[in-house]
């Protein structure tokens, strides 16, 4: 029974690092006119009320996208993210947060395809929902992103950036996405895969990004961002990650100047900072 609703979250600080990575990875693959596939594995509802419902409990985008609306100083890759916000949202108030999928339904072409897999039945409903005119090119299904995401690949064109994104509320995901990126490679070797991960001091994900380290795959790139000092009762998520199987060469580059940026504006308080490691080369071995 799935409990998770990403409502509650919806334009917290992990959401702001992972969609500029994702729009990041959108743009280069922009850059070549021939088709591709984005796989969102774990979609959610697509779009989200901050004015009212699950995300008013805690305000979690107010720690989040809240802290970066203000800026006149935005880099420019964080600039079109923000204006893609402000679409949804033309006057002051911030009353709706775009999910993965209307973002990069945003930046797909014509000729382009999203595949959208989303297994709690509420959220699957909405996106649906949200996406009822999307037209051909966006098909929701409501199954298992680990199943959806075996049966698409390789994606016709032969070009696909996949994004798995699980909440992690069951620890058997930390077991099933290597394994799924494992048999992923297999059926799709080019395949872009970006993978989010919450930073917690649990054993689960303290391990996490070394077994995907061990995955083997030409170059990986991870980027992560700690936003306060772990708690000390040991509870907590104090930050979040994106690591990318076969990342373009442009990104690492990319969150250069965006990291310290991010660090500076969402941090909390002295325990901020970010890793960003890989991506510059064949992959390293942990
Ligand atoms: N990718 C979304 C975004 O950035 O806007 C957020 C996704 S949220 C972190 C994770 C989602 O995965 C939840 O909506 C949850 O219901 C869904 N989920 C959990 N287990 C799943 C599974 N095995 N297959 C597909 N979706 C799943």
């Amino acid at each position: 029974m799935l409990s998770y609703r990403h409502a509650f979250h919806a334009g917290n600080h992990a959401d702001v690092l992972k969609h500029i990575v994702l729009m990041q990875l959108l743009d280069y693959f922009n850059q070549k006119d021939k088709p591709y596939w984005a796989i969102d594995t774990h979609a959610g509802a697509g779009l989200y009320a901050l004015d009212t419902g699950y995300a008013q409990k805690n305000a979690e985008y107010q720690s989040g996208i809240s802290r970066l609306l203000p800026r006149d100083d935005l880099p420019v890759s964080i600039a079109a993210y923000i204006s893609l916000v402000r679409q949804l949202n033309p006057t002051e108030t911030l009353s709706v947060y775009p999910g993965s999928p209307w973002i990069a339904q945003q930046l797909l072409r014509e000729h382009d395809q999203l595949r959208l897999f989303e297994l709690h039945p509420t959220d699957s409903q909405l996106l649906g929902a949200n996406f009822a005119d999307a037209g051909r090119r966006v098909k929701v299904q409501n199954i298992d992103g680990f199943a959806g995401l075996k049966a698409a690949l390789p994606p016709a064109p032969r070009r696909g950036l996949v994004l798995i994104d699980p909440s992690y509320e069951e620890k058997q995901d930390y077991q099933r996405v290597p394994s799924a990126l494992k048999n992923a490679l297999k059926r799709f070797a080019t395949g872009t895969y970006a993978v989010w991960y919450p930073l917690l001091q649990r054993h689960e994900a303290q391990h996490f990004t070394a077994a995907l380290k061990n995955i083997p795959v030409n170059t990986w790139l991870n980027v992560s961002l700690t936003v306060r000092t772990p708690n000390a009762d040991g509870f907590g998520m104090y930050g979040s990650g994106m690591f990318i199987l076969n990342p373009p060469w442009t990104l690492r580059s990319g969150l250069q100047d965006v990291m310290p940026y991010l660090g500076k504006v969402l941090g909390q308080d002295s325990g901020a900072g970010f890793v960003l490691e890989g991506g510059d080369g064949p992959a390293p071995r942990s």
